[in-house]
């Protein structure tokens, strides 16, 4: 089962995953009042679907006023958005996630996923953040690492810090980061997750590690447990 991202968003807020300050709207006059609300700009428009890809469809855009604001939620809200995981036909846009504008320095790439094969919870990261990790894949795979954990054992420090290591990560940046990963890894256990994934996860200009974008999968054999 999928959902949007600014409902993994508030799963990530429940286990303390830094994400921006953002809220969802149906109308570009909710849209708005919740930029007035934010204060500062710029202000990002979101579009909700689940698929991916959305910022080079057209379903991601940046506002630097309140106009601005509601002439993209008026773009965006009743599009039809085409992006590489939606197929031809597109998917309509009933929801937006109007969100703050980060000043972003850097784009990180971080997941969790189950490796059935392997029988472990895989920790996947790279440097290579905000682009097709499936492309990245099939292209550079040698700029993904993977870290496998054993479930019965659970996440470790040392997991954490092979991973920051592997995406370069200033030290200042190792704690904060293997903290985000734990509580992840808590929030794909609790909540019976396939994929939990943050492309990007971004260092700000400020020094801070904010999941910019979120995507959660649940496993559907898991769904009776969590009505
Ligand atoms: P998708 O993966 O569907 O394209 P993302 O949420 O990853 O959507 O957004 C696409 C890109 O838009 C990001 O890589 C980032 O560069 C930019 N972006 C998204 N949200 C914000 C934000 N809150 N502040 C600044 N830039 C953003
Ligand atoms: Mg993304």
């Amino acid at each position: 089962m999928k959902i949007h991202e600014y409902q993994a968003k508030e799963l990530f807020k429940k286990y303390a995953v830094p994400t921006p300050e953002g809220q969802v709207a149906t109308h570009p006059d909710e849209a708005v009042k919740i930029a007035r609300g934010m204060g500062e700009f710029p202000v990002v428009v979101k579009a909700q679907i689940h698929a991916g890809g959305r910022g080079k469809g057209g379903g991601v855009k940046l506002a630097e006023s309140m106009e601005a604001v509601r002439q993209c939620a008026e773009e965006i809200l009743g599009m039809t958005l085409v992006t590489h995981q939606t197929g031809p036909q597109g998917r309509c846009v009933k929801k937006i996630l109007v969100e703050q504008g980060l000043d972003i320095q850097s784009e990180l790439y971080l997941s969790l996923v189950n490796d059935r094969a392997a029988e472990k919870i895989v920790i996947m990261a790279s440097k290579a953040g905000g682009m097709d990790i499936e492309a990245v894949a099939a292209e550079t795979p040698e700029q993904i690492v993977k870290v496998p954990i054993n479930p019965l054992a659970g996440i470790s420090s040392y997991h954490c810090r092979e991973t920051a290591f592997n995406l370069q990560l200033p030290a200042t940046l190792i704690k904060p980061f293997s903290g985000m990963l734990v509580n992840l890894y808590r929030l794909f256990v609790a909540y019976d997750c396939s994929l939990v994934e943050i492309n990007p996860l971004v260092i700000t200009q400020q020094d801070r590690l904010v999941a910019l974008d979120a995507k959660i999968n649940f496993d559907d054999n898991g769904l009776f447990r969590h009505p």
